[in-house]
């Protein structure tokens, strides 16, 4: 069977601070850290198992998962499986990067968030330029604030060409064509983020071939569908997969209408759906700034 798994356990806290978030600099009480790690190892442990599946897994933490021991020891462990495609997580890369070189860089890659204010331009630049030294793949991304877009357009011109730089449109907010523009100009697929997707009834891969998975093991279509579909553990989830429209009006996260299947995107992001990569590189046309370091360094 070959199938996506993304996976959010219980662990709820953060090293950040970002206005934007609901997870801001909480902290999670020392059992649920403890529950957090024994659900994260007792999944990591049912892929172990899985030897005649080709598996895809991408890690969702609410909050930031990388700072925690288990989940780089499971990126780690996960990446060298034979039957594990690739293996991701979504991270602020506040962590240092040593670890990856216990990781078999042709299945692990990550998905990496700038949060500008929570950490400095030239601390998280550096931070992508050794992931780019150790040939891990990954994406970067930031928030579309406007008080975002100088950073925005700063990264673009000094990451590595190749490395994807994306905007997600920020949550509940419109965004006049001209605004639009300005971040089409540093992302060009912006404008897949800018809308929520109308999704009532239309084909979704999840339920099918993308699965999600929580700490205990209750096995949902997608993050966002309630309803379960059964238990990973004990095997109920797999009779109800099948061919599936989407019940809710709108997807509006990445995570979720990447897999509709109305969109193009698992054409556009070829080979690296879950950490957001594109296929084919995608052509920037903004001027862009020249190199150097942070003005303000901040
Ligand atoms: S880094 Fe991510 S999880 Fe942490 S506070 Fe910021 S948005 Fe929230
Ligand atoms: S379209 Fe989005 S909300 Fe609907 S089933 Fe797919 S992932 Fe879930």
């Amino acid at each position: 069977m070959e199938l996506t798994l993304l996976y959010r356990g219980p662990l709820a806290s953060c090293d950040y601070d970002c206005p934007y978030c609901p997870f801001a600099k909480r902290r999670d009480p020392p059992e649920r850290l403890r529950a957090d790690r024994a659900a994260l190892e007792r999944f990591t442990g049912w892929v172990a198992e899985r030897r005649d599946d080709r598996l895809s897994v991408l890690f969702t933490p609410w909050g930031e998962g990388l700072v925690r021991s288990w989940y780089r020891r499971a990126l780690v462990e996960l990446s060298r499986l034979p039957q594990v495609r690739r293996v991701a997580i979504q991270t602020n890369l506040s962590c240092r990067t040593d670890w990856l070189a216990g990781a078999d860089l042709s299945t692990l890659a990550l998905w990496c968030t700038h949060h500008p204010g929570q950490t400095s331009y030239d601390r998280f630049l550096g931070r992508c330029r050794e992931l780019a030294e150790r040939g891990v793949r990954y994406s970067v991304g930031i928030v579309g604030l406007p008080e975002h877009l100088d950073r925005a357009r700063r990264l673009r011109a000094d990451l590595p060409e190749h490395v994807y730089l994306w905007v997600n449109a920020a949550e509940g907010r419109a965004y006049p064509d001209e605004e639009a523009d300005r971040w089409t100009a540093v992302d060009p697929l912006f404008p897949y983020s800018r809308y929520p997707h109308r999704s009532a009834g239309l084909p979704c891969r999840t339920g099918e071939s993308v699965v999600s998975v929580d700490g205990e093991g209750t096995v949902r279509r997608c993050h966002f569908v309630p309803e379960p579909l059964g238990n990973l553990y004990d095997g109920s989830w797999r009779a109800a997969l099948r061919p599936r429209t989407c019940p809710l009006a709108v997807c509006d996260c990445h995570i979720g209408y990447v897999h509709l299947e109305s969109l193009p995107l698992y054409d556009v992001f070829a080979g690296g759906v879950l950490e957001r990569i594109p296929a084919a590189p995608v052509p920037v046309h903004i001027p862009l700034p020249g190199r150097g370091p942070s003005p303000s360094g901040a």
